[in-house]
């Protein structure tokens, strides 16, 4: 393989130079990719050949998608999808974080949302009538548990 200059080059060099200036692989390009993976397999159980056309159809549109994001050269735009991806993701995991957290102290703690700032605080479980200072904004609240 040669370069523009006639210099011999490998293909890797040459890839290189290709990606140079573009989006390459990031965050949700890689969420496509796997949609379509995990999608794709799906399709192969599925019996209704509506359906099938469907998912199939979907299936080209990620793939179309994530290649569009890799060479892409509107890394700006790119960048901002994929951090408001990724702010989407982080709250979707702190939920989830969240609430397994709450399961594995349900007889220890008790997880009570701030009223003012609406942090969430984690207070040992008391029975009884209790006043409790927010750490956060210093707020003192009623909580009965
Ligand atoms: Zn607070």
């Amino acid at each position: 393989m040669k370069d523009r200059y006639g210099r011999k080059i490998s293909f890797k060099e040459k890839l290189i130079s290709f990606m140079y200036g573009r989006n390459g692989a990031d965050a949700l390009g890689n969420f496509a990719l796997i949609l379509y993976l995990v999608l794709s397999i799906v399709n192969g159980f599925i019996t209704s050949l509506v359906a099938s056309l469907i998912i199939s159809l979907l299936c080209y549109g990620l793939l179309i998608y994530s290649f569009f994001r890799m060479l892409s050269r509107n890394v700006t735009a790119r960048r901002r999808e994929n951090q408001a991806f990724c702010s989407v993701g982080r709250k979707v995991r702190d939920f989830f974080r969240l609430a397994r957290n709450k399961w594995k102290d349900r007889k220890t703690h008790v997880y009570v949302k701030c009223p003012s700032c609406k942090n969430t605080l984690r207070l040992p479980k008391q029975k009884g009538e209790h006043t409790v200072k927010c750490p956060c904004c210093s707020e003192r609240f009623a909580l009965k548990v």
